[in-house]
């Protein structure tokens, strides 16, 4: 299917392109169409958002669209920054200072109370109204330093819980390796827009089908 995304992250672009172009869709990011909206996230949760943008874009793009909101939630912050992870230092989209500001809050919180998740919900609008919205997590551990150069947002301090192998079987990430140490394939394989959209593939068929 031709999926236009809706987002003007580049790095979360990257993201959903390579997941979805290796199942077998074919990505057009609103850039591409030269829309430059960029719909207000006033939602509540991560679901409300990513069908704000989804049906914003949508609307101009005339063909079925794709949005992902997602999050770090921290346990210890009572799940914040939560939906809003993007701006929490204040400015939208500062990662250095995001981070800087997440791990003045957390201060010396103990590591086995640094517990948090990752969480994106993706909608999928389509040009006659109809949507589908989905959830996808990763639990693990905020770091107490940045660790790693690859990835974006909080990768270099996030700690997944478990790690994939080549054969697609985890084990318990016992090195504290971040996502920003990670592989494409092997962040992909675990994290949380990875686990949505596996799941959005697999509802995708019958939603096609309700038209
Ligand atoms: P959104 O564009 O409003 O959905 O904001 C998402 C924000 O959450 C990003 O700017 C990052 O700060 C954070 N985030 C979401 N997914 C990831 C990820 O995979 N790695 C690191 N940070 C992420």
């Amino acid at each position: 299917m031709v999926i236009c995304a809706a987002t003007g992250n580049a790095k979360k672009l990257a993201e959903l392109r390579r997941i979805l172009e290796l199942a077998g869709h074919t990505i057009v990011s609103q850039k591409e169409l030269n829309i430059t909206l960029e719909p207000e996230e006033t939602g509540t949760t991560f679901e409300e958002n990513a069908h704000i943008k989804a049906a914003a874009i949508c609307k101009e793009s005339g063909m079925p669209t794709l949005a992902d909101d997602s999050g770090l939630e921290v346990d210890a912050l009572g799940g914040a920054p939560g939906v809003y992870s993007a701006r929490y230092c204040g400015r939208h989209g500062d990662d250095a200072a995001n981070n800087q500001k997440l791990l003045e809050n957390l201060g010396d919180v103990p590591p086995s109370q640094r517990t948090g998740r990752f969480v994106s919900a993706v909608c999928l609008c389509m040009p006659d109204g109809r949507s589908l919205t989905l959830r996808g997590e990763c639990p693990g551990f905020i770091a107490d330093k940045l660790t790693g150069e690859g990835g974006f947002g909080y990768d270099p301090l996030f700690i997944p819980t478990q790690l994939p192998d080549q054969q697609g079987n985890l084990h318990p990430n016992t090195q504290q390796i971040t996502f920003s140490q990670l592989e494409d394939w092997q962040k992909d394989a675990i994290s949380h827009r990875g686990k949505v959209l596996e799941r959005l593939q697999q509802e995708l068929p019958q939603f096609l089908q309700q038209e």
